[in-house]
C-alpha cells in the first residue's frame, strides 16, 4: 500500500474515524497510522494558497461550486492541479 502522497489527500482512521489532510507532500512514503492501525485514503480535497502571504487552506466541504476564497484581497490559487474527477 504505497500510493503516492497527494496534497489534499484525506486519510481516515478505521477505528476512531479521525480524519487528517495532507497539506505538504514531501515524501512518497507517508503511511499515517492512528489507533495502531494504518489510516485509509478516503478522498482528495482541494487545497488553495494565497499568492501574497502563502497561507494555505484545504476545503473540507463544499457545494457543487468551488468556494471563492479571498486572502490579502486576492483570490487564492489552487495548490496543485487535481486529476479530473
Ligand atoms: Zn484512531
Ligand atoms: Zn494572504
Amino acid at each position: 500500500m504505497s500510493r503516492p502522497v497527494r496534497v489534499g489527500q484525506v486519510y481516515r482512521c478505521p477505528v476512531c474515524r479521525a480524519e487528517v489532510v495532507v497539506i505538504n507532500a514531501a515524501t512518497a512514503a507517508l503511511e499515517p497510522r492512528c489507533c495502531n492501525q494504518p489510516m485509509e485514503a478516503v478522498r482528495v480535497v482541494p487545497v488553495y494558497r494565497c499568492p501574497v502571504c502563502f497561507s494555505e487552506v484545504a476545503v473540507l466541504r463544499q457545494d457543487d461550486e468551488a468556494p471563492e476564497l479571498i486572502c490579502c484581497g486576492r483570490p487564492m490559487e489552487p495548490r496543485e492541479a487535481r486529476a479530473a474527477a
